[in-house]
């Protein structure tokens, strides 16, 4: 850390990285498999952070990196068609058939931007309508009010972001229909773009009301619906937020699971509307190593394992975790509230349940810090912030379900 120190801001390549969070220095890690890692001093971790995400079968998991393999062996890239893209894109529409087409890129933050971009563009309006707490990527425009990394550091905004382009993005707080209406009253909004179970400010589901109330204010506003699918995406159900919720984005962003561990990300949705997307429309978006082979290999693989089956198994073991520490705390007699959607889940040291950002800002951040370092001096590496989700993935079995809250109970103990 200290050589990565002198390198890169922080010592890390992505902020959240750098334990700023919950203090101390994070470990660097050496190798991974299943539900496990292994730090550079040998020391093993069961791991709930999974890549942030992406790691829905675990670390290494070798018919993914089988996948990855063949496909490498035929080049890395080549920047024109494959067939691997229409293997994954099909795939895609199977499970989210109003993802009608889209187009791949390299990061969530891209797909994010470019879908705004695609909203602009048909509505012929500037502003967008996002959530307090939802984070969308670090486009200029998504970096207002935007959950863990930039809460975490403390910086409610970025330096660097023209006011002027800030003043374009209108904030709401999460699970307010009526803040939402006001507010598309008073601007002609482009899109309202949500993360429709909000993970980036720790776990926050919606209102039943929400995300219905949410598609009929856009349409009787003239405003588009995006849903922010980069970390819920093929977590949360089968067919991601549309079939969980019965309520249908007219953009789609999916990244992290799609990838399989390599960097995919995708937008898409209604055909007229990604039919103004370059060379088809006059749209512009590029990318050199967009939908290249390895990533298009290790997203296939994954979604290929990733059946209904072993979505129910993860939804399973993860409530059991998520039901086994609310009781390890009531025993406690420790203030704490906890939720789950299929592998994603999270919790607050709050006796309240969450609903907004403002909510989850007034849980015990301080127990929360004691209570990351007890659990990962056991071995249970959890997300490095208060203000993160966490996620199962299908190599953690029952036996580390219950190894983990053997720990966690120790860890609960320690951290008062
Ligand atoms: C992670 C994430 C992003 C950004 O994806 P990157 O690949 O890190 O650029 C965007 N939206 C949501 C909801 C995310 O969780």
């Amino acid at each position: 850390m200290e050589r990565a120190r002198t390198l890169f801001p922080g010592g890390v390549s992505s902020p959240v990285r750098a334990f700023r969070g919950v203090g101390g220095e994070p470990f660097v890690v050496d190798r991974g498999k299943g539900s496990r890692i292994w730090d550079a001093d040998g020391r093993e971790y069961i791991d709930y952070v999974l890549s942030w995400g992406p790691l829905v079968l675990g670390h290494a998991p070798d018919r993914v990196l089988e996948a990855v393999e063949r496909a490498m062996r035929k080049g890395t890239s080549f920047g024109i068609p494959t067939e691997l893209e229409v293997e994954l894109g099909e795939r895609i529409v199977e499970r989210m058939p109003h993802v009608e087409m889209m187009r791949f890129v390299s990061s969530g933050t891209e797909a994010t931007m470019s879908a705004v971009r695609v909203a602009r563009a048909a509505t012929q309006r500037d502003v967008i309508l996002k959530f307090d707490g939802c984070y969308h990527g670090h486009a200029d425009s998504f970096l207002v009010r935007a959950g863990s990394g930039v809460a975490t550091l403390g910086l409610p905004n970025s330096p660097g972001v023209p006011d002027a382009l800030a003043a374009l993005t209108v904030v709401a707080p999460f699970n307010d229909l009526a803040s939402v209406e006001s507010l598309l009253r008073s601007y002609s909004v482009a899109a309202i773009i949500v993360e429709p179970i909000v993970g980036n400010s720790g776990f926050i589901p919606p209102d039943p009301a929400f995300l219905p109330g949410l598609r009929a204010l856009a349409d009787a506003h003239g405003a588009l619906l995006i849903f922010d699918e980069v970390m819920t995406g093929f977590r949360i159900a089968y067919g991601g937020a549309r079939e969980r919720f019965g309520v249908t984005a007219d953009l789609t962003t999916l990244g992290k699971v799609i990838g399989g561990g390599l960097p995919v990300a995708v937008y898409g949705g209604r055909r007229d509307l990604m039919e103004r997307v370059a060379p088809a429309g006059n749209v512009y978006q590029a990318g050199t190593l967009s939908g290249n082979p390895l990533a298009m290999a290790a997203g296939l693989a994954t979604l290929e394992l990733l059946t209904p089956d072993v979505q129910s198994r993860m939804t399973r073991r993860t409530e059991r975790l998520v039901q086994g520490l609310r009781e390890i705390a009531a025993r406690r007699r420790v203030p704490f509230t906890a939720d789950s959607a299929g592998s994603m889940w999270g919790f607050f040291f709050r006796a309240e349940p969450v609903r907004s950002f403002s909510d989850a800002k007034t849980a015990d951040v301080e127990r929360f810090k004691r209570f990351f370092h007890a659990a990962l001096e056991r071995g249970v590496y959890l997300a490095p912030s208060a203000f993160e989700a966490g996620f199962t993935s299908d190599a953690h079995s029952d036996a580390d379900i219950e190894e983990t809250l053997g720990r966690l109970d120790d860890a609960m103990a320690a951290a008062g």
